[in-house]
């Protein structure tokens, strides 16, 4: 594999999925991103192709995916920068069991001693189909402590994570929507599990050996979600938003955060990653 710089992002940008993760396997630096607080409680401290988000809680801090085992050096790097002690780790939060989100989940584990949860319905990719969880070959194995239990919220003192199965791009994809305190207001974060549509084109279907259904069980995934309120939309991937650049308006923040601010962005994503799928439908595909 050859090195690439930091200048042939855009070039990578463009390659398919599958070649582009490879790369960035291989050229972890190429997915630096500069960490920005959402809100006095809610930190982005992942890659620019990965979410991971830090909530500081009363019951310690809790990450919300914890990206890759090649970049977790910046994962660390960045809670850092943010002024927090990665070793305070208390909760590891996955929205489901693929490569790019819970590759860090073991050493994460080793450096904090954090409990992990994830859904029971991709349990079985730590087991019998570790080629689900994709590149499972970057995924050391690590514990799980919980389940998540989808009729209780994780109880954080003054954070509530209410977990909402959203099965499709996984059988277990888990969105978890939770309320924080901002400038004497209440605001809802809402963070959907996984929405990436390619993994469900009948050839991958094929391959994962997952009936077609999953196209529709997805759909139905979507509408279930379509009308939660949120106002701060937090994406699993900072380019799954629509008309919602995550990074960008992080570049452009005056530092009041107020530009996070979307109650109408999770409709936008939900309902554009909804035409995608009827539209992949419609082809066949
Ligand atoms: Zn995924």
């Amino acid at each position: 594999m050859r090195t690439y710089g930091m200048d042939e992002i855009p070039y990578v940008e463009t390659l398919p999925i599958g070649e582009k993760s490879k790369i960035w396997l291989a050229n972890p630096w190429l997915l630096s991103q500069k960490p920005f607080k959402i809100t006095d409680d809610v930190y982005y401290v992942g890659t620019s192709w990965v979410s991971v988000y830090l909530v500081k809680t009363d019951a310690g801090l809790v990450l919300l995916d914890c990206a890759m085992v090649e970049t977790f050096y910046q994962v660390v790097d960045n809670i850092r920068a943010m002024g927090f002690d990665p070793h305070d780790i208390k909760k590891l939060l996955l929205t489901h069991g693929h490569f790019d989100h819970c590759g860090a989940a073991r050493m994460l584990q080793e450096l904090s001693g954090c409990e992990t949860w994830i859904s029971q319905y991709d349990a079985y990719f730590f087991t019998e189909r570790r080629d689900l969880i994709a590149m499972e070959d970057h995924v050391p194995e690590f514990k799980i402590d919980h389940y998540y239990d989808y009729d209780q919220v994780i109880d954080c003192g003054n954070i509530q994570f209410r977990p909402v199965h959203c099965p499709g791009h996984t059988p277990g994809t888990t969105s978890l929507f939770f309320n924080v305190q901002q400038d004497g207001k209440t605001y809802t974060c809402g963070i959907h599990g996984g929405l990436g549509s390619g993994v469900l084109s009948k050839k991958m279907l094929d391959q994962q050996k997952w009936p077609y259904e999953t196209q529709q069980i997805y759909l139905k995934s979507l509408d279930k979600v379509m009308n939660e309120k949120v106002d701060i939309l937090i994406p699993s991937h900072a380019k799954h938003a629509v008309k919602h650049d995550i990074l960008a308006i992080a570049a452009s923040d005056d530092g009041s955060g107020k530009g996070f601010i979307d109650p109408d962005a999770w409709r936008r994503m939900i309902q554009g990653k909804k035409e995608e799928m009827l539209k992949m439908i419609a082809e066949g595909r």
